[in-house]
């Protein structure tokens, strides 16, 4: 008998093997999917930790937190819109500052008491600090918890990085950026900060007469902006002839020739009137930078030019508001903003 070529026809699906079939689908569907979602959060953490330390000096940090890390990455990347050609060695080093390894800290994890510290455990400090991944305080995050140091070792470790040049028109002034060690703060992720905020329009560069520029501990510059702890703060302010203490303790931020000295109680805890106001801690610290340059710039202290209107950042704000409400900038309304002189 000739055997007829069985019909290449597949077994008749019955209905218990299509219902089958279907499960095993989606099954496999689920799986593809979850793997997905695996490998992207992990590309995501791995590259978020480089990112932070160039962001572009024109970006604006007032929507608060800003610093997606997408968009601050690495000068190759999309990150760098401030183009401005001229700002040397921009694009030089991504490698961060070699002191950064780059462990992912969660933003919401704040701090790591001191418990362990002495000396050896500075790096390990700084990399679990919020600052590795995205430098700047969350959105609506009033004041750092977790304890800060009141005094570390005297001695500075200076920014890598070089900014573009920050401003359109006018005078370039050069200024650096530090960090003392013992902080448990990061050069490089102060510097970030520093320079999104000293690179915004509404701050001294958006009148037309200024330029800036972050250049190196290794470069010559025309001021430094320091982050030390209270007691080193208290120091260095008083031998520039300041006295920043409120009830004993080293308290606010200074300016001396050349430095504009932050107080890291204030750049981790905000001040009274800040954190009454329910202002939030990266406004806090856009005031404070603008503030103590603004002193370094050749502005005095300045009062509220109407209550209840906002205050010039040339009001001593880490005290006392003088009946305004918390204000970070030297401009607003593309305008120069500011009070009587007192
Ligand atoms: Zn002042």
């Amino acid at each position: 008998m000739i055997s007829s070529t069985p019909p290449a026809e597949p077994h008749s699906p019955d209905r218990a093997d299509r219902w089958r079939l279907s499960w095993l689908v989606i099954l496999a569907l689920t799986l593809v999917v979850l793997i997905a979602v695996v490998v992207g959060n992990q590309v995501t953490a791995d590259s978020a930790p480089g990112a932070a330390s160039s962001p572009s000096g024109e970006l604006d940090p007032a929507s608060g937190s800003g610093a997606l890390p997408g968009s601050v990455s690495d000068p190759s990347g999309s990150g760098s819109p401030a183009g401005s050609g001229s700002g040397p060695g921009v694009a030089a080093s991504s490698a961060s500052a070699g002191a950064v390894p780059p462990v992912a800290a969660s933003p919401g994890v704040s701090r790591s008491p001191l418990s362990g510290v002495p000396g050896a455990s500075i790096l390990e400090s700084a990399s679990a600090s919020p600052s590795s991944a995205n430098p700047f305080p969350a959105a609506g995050l009033l004041r750092l918890s977790g304890k800060v140091p009141n005094h570390g070792s005297g001695q500075f470790v200076y920014g890598s990085k070089h900014s573009p040049v920050l401003g359109n028109k006018g005078q370039l002034r050069r200024f650096r950026v530090a960090v003392e060690k013992g902080s448990n703060e990061d050069a490089d992720a102060f510097a970030a900060q520093v320079q999104s905020i000293l690179g915004d329009k509404r701050s001294w560069i958006g009148n037309g007469n200024l330029r800036l520029q972050m250049v190196s501990g290794a470069d010559k510059a025309d001021f430094t902006v320091y982050l030390a702890t209270r007691d080193t703060a208290g120091q260095m302010c008083a031998r520039g002839g300041t006295n920043i203490r409120v009830g004993g303790v080293p308290y606010t931020s200074c300016r001396t020739p050349g430095k504009a000295i932050i107080n890291l109680d204030r750049w981790r805890l905000s001040a009274t009137p800040y954190v009454n106001a329910k202002v939030e801690l990266a406004t806090y610290r856009r005031y404070v930078i603008n503030h103590e340059v603004g002193h370094e710039l050749g502005h005095g202290h300045q009062g509220c030019p109407k209550k209840g209107g906002p205050a010039p950042v040339m009001v001593q704000q880490t005290l006392t508001l003088r009946g305004c409400v918390p204000y970070a900038w030297p401009r607003r309304d593309n305008r120069s903003f500011s009070g009587p002189a007192i």
